[in-house]
């Protein structure tokens, strides 16, 4: 594996590998690696011929200071994980190439970035990512890149980019990975303490609640609604939202027929976490079916 610092240098890479006739996969992460990434690592490994990950902490999409301060940074072992899971590039850019003196340019997707975490986290979030991710793609050049199911609305935001700015990649989801009594990995989960750690479960509780619910037979979002956040209270945990809403447009669901997301946010002690699970009500697991979105 190599680490890459500069953009042109990631250009150079990519145009040989495709000169060559290789396909190139990207993975975009803002590391401190665990299971939940390592799983996109090795979907884009099965996929594609030369691998790129990168590793940015992207200031432009955190709202908070005390968020981007704390954010923990384990540069050394990612690079060590990366590595053993076959990863070719490590693409790990400094702030200045990402954003240099004069940067002004801001990619917004309306609608879908304003609601839930759009909402929560104001309307920088999306747009920060949406920044990133974009000049990513265009520096890196991947026929592929891979995204985890752990964020559903970044998820709906970035294909409506795509599909919009004509982007010329197709978008792979992964399923999120979860700990064994159902928390999902996150690189913020280090921040909870024991007794935070235990209430934590509270939010896969709530969407288990959920689709058990769904899967019995229950239509009404409202009912679904009440009977998660019963679950989440059960734990001590109370959401700042819980949602039930279509996976494409994000926009709330009174009525589950077909594709449903349930989407929950809740803080425990100071550490925000959010999940969800895509649901559907006739037959089949949503979140293993294929999901690559080919260009228009
Ligand atoms: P992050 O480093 O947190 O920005 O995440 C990088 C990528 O990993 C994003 O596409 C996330 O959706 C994905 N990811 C984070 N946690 C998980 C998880 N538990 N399971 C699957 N993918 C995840």
């Amino acid at each position: 594996m190599i680490t890459i610092a500069t953009k042109a240098e990631m250009r150079a890479h990519t145009a040989a590998a495709r000169a060559a006739g290789r396909s190139v996969a990207l993975v975009p992460t803002m590391g401190a690696f665990h299971a939940g990434h390592h799983a996109l690592m090795r979907a884009a490994r099965a996929a594609c011929d030369e691998v790129v990950v990168s590793l940015f902490v992207n200031p432009a999409q955190f709202d908070e200071a005390t968020d981007l301060a704390a954010y923990p940074r384990t540069e050394a072992r990612d690079a060590a994980e990366a590595e053993a899971l076959g990863v070719d590039v490590l693409f790990a850019p400094p702030v200045e190439e990402v954003y240099p003196p004069g940067f002004a340019t801001t990619v917004r997707v309306e609608g879908l970035s304003d609601v839930l975490e759009g909402a929560e986290r104001g309307p920088g979030h999306f747009a920060g990512v949406c920044t990133v991710v974009a000049k990513l793609l265009n520096v890196v050049a991947p026929d592929v890149a891979f995204f985890g199911q752990k964020d559903a609305q970044q998820v709906a935001v970035l294909r409506r980019m795509v599909a919009d700015l004509d982007l010329p990649v197709a978008l792979e989801v992964v399923p999120t990975v979860r700990e064994p009594d159902g928390l999902a990995l996150s690189s913020r989960n280090v921040h909870l303490q024991p007794a935070q750690r235990e209430r934590a479960v509270a939010l896969s509780r709530a969407l288990r609640t959920a689709q058990e619910a769904i899967e019995r037979g229950e239509r009404d979002a409202g009912r679904l609604r009440e009977a998660a956040r019963a679950a989440m209270a059960a734990h001590g945990v109370e959401p700042e939202y819980l949602a039930l809403v279509d996976p494409d447009s994000f926009q709330p669901v009174d009525t589950i027929d077909g594709r449903v997301v349930v989407a929950v946010a809740a803080r425990v002690g100071h550490t925000r976490l959010i999940d969800n699970a895509l649901v559907q009500t006739h037959g089949g697991d949503p979140e293993r079916a294929p999901t690559t979105t080919k260009e228009p």
